[in-house]
């Protein structure tokens, strides 16, 4: 079962970021993420979420900052993408059998485009990845699944901030910037990181 989103056809990249080759010491650039998480989300999803999103960063090249959307302010000059989270992103205990009757988004996430440009404004669909992850994670015992979760979203999220930061809608075949995740990629050990294109 895959799930799918930014539907472009493109090379595959290959390269180090500028960012990161202008920073050869031991400091990465700094990417600052504004997170947009509506009410009522999981604090043990978005902690762990935060974990895996702040390390695949690293190997991708940049120091994560992640702060609130709404304590957006003073942004000059930062190398800053903005992701929402729609919907519930956990899956709560006893948690049901998805409904055939919901409505379904195609799509995990999303990046939007433009008059054929990326921006960097990212939106995750957290019921289609509740849908992708469900069968497995009902299996798992509460913090487990808290767990596996929260580090399956930082892959979705990582994906897309792929596209906002080098601002390409461009895949690779494998790792993070793949096209389409299966829940063996979201729910798996790692996820290689890919390199971020130049924007
Ligand atoms: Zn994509």
């Amino acid at each position: 079962m895959f799930a799918r989103h930014l539907a472009v056809f493109c090379l595959i990249f290959a390269g180090l970021s500028p960012a990161r080759a202008q920073y050869s010491g031991s400091l990465d650039p700094e990417l600052v993420v504004y997170l947009g998480t509506g009410n009522g989300q999981s604090a043990a999803t978005l902690k762990y979420m935060r974990q895996e999103l702040t390390s695949l960063m690293h190997q991708a090249g940049y120091r994560l900052v992640l702060r609130d959307l709404h304590d957006r302010d003073n942004a000059d000059g930062e190398t800053l993408v903005i992701v929402e989270l729609n919907g519930s992103c956990a899956m709560p205990a006893g948690f049901p059998p998805a409904s055939d009757t919901a409505p379904r988004s195609k799509s995990l996430a999303t990046t939007a485009i433009t008059d054929g440009r990326v921006l960097p404004f990212s939106a995750v669909e957290c019921a289609a990845l509740t849908r992708l992850l469900q069968p497995a994670l009902m299996k798992q015992p509460g913090a487990q699944r808290d767990f596996l979760y929260g580090r399956a979203l930082a892959r979705v999220i990582a994906h897309e901030l792929h596209h906002g930061v080098a601002r390409t809608p461009c895949h690779a075949h494998f790792g993070i910037a793949k096209r389409a995740f299966s829940p063996a990629d979201l729910l798996g050990e790692s996820l290689p990181p890919s390199q971020f294109p130049a924007p």
